[in-house]
């Protein structure tokens, strides 16, 4: 078990639950290269810093209900898969901390009411994110029924253990809202859609998403 000192003090908590997510996973080319050219997007990489997290209820001796199942393993093949879906902006992760932690039940009581402040105020618990300009990924085990929210005003994201669909699109969508992206309301097949398989970005999304995601860089590097 990883032990740490308590890192973040996002401000702005405002919930917004998420339902969307795929059902199949759905791998995006990339853009054809033109001939003479050695790259396969006409735009600049970005890569972002990301940290993922199982986590477990610290007073939780029986492997019962509020600690995820997950396990680290799994949570990297989560972000290199996001990186497919997110290529058509050519946006990957770098996984840069990826841990199993504790949280105190009353804060994953909390996060299963899509309330993340409890656990973001670190009452109870000690974690650590080695630099809080990077995007952090939380795997819990209950949220209640939704597949994932992305608070406002934070760099996190949670997933449930069991969402409706699969868990990339879960968190490709949660990142897209932390890159500034809103829900979309009139095409079932793009990745903002609640509640469907989609997968596309359009090319608004990837201009404001690219501007939000350098934004982080800027902050990190
Ligand atoms: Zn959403």
């Amino acid at each position: 078990m990883l032990r740490v000192a308590y890192l973040v003090a996002f401000v702005g908590l405002v919930a917004s639950a998420c339902s969307a997510a795929a059902t199949e996973p759905v791998a995006v080319p990339a853009a054809t290269a033109a001939p003479e050219s050695t790259v396969s997007s006409p735009l600049e990489a970005i890569v972002l810093p990301l940290s993922l997290y199982v986590v477990h209820d610290a007073a939780d001796a029986d492997g019962s209900s509020w600690s995820s199942q997950r396990d680290t393993a799994r949570l990297l093949e989560i972000a290199e898969r996001m990186g497919d879906i997110w290529a058509d902006a050519n946006i990957r992760f770098e996984p840069v901390t990826v841990a199993t932690i504790e949280a105190p039940t009353e804060a994953l009581v909390d996060l299963a009411r899509l309330e993340a402040r409890t656990f973001l105020a670190g009452a109870g618990v000690e974690f650590e994110v080695p630099d809080p300009g990077v995007l952090n990924g939380f795997y819990v085990a209950d949220l209640a029924g939704v597949n994932g929210f992305a608070p406002n005003g934070t760099r996190t994201f949670y997933v449930t253990d069991q969402p409706s669909v699969h868990d990339e699109r879960v968190s490709s969508h949660e990142i897209g809202h932390l890159l500034g992206l809103h829900h979309a309301l009139d095409d079932s097949g793009r990745l903002m859609f609640g509640g469907t398989n989609g997968m596309a970005l359009t090319d608004d999304e990837i201009t404001v998403a690219r501007y939000f995601a350098n934004g982080i860089l800027d902050a990190v590097r």
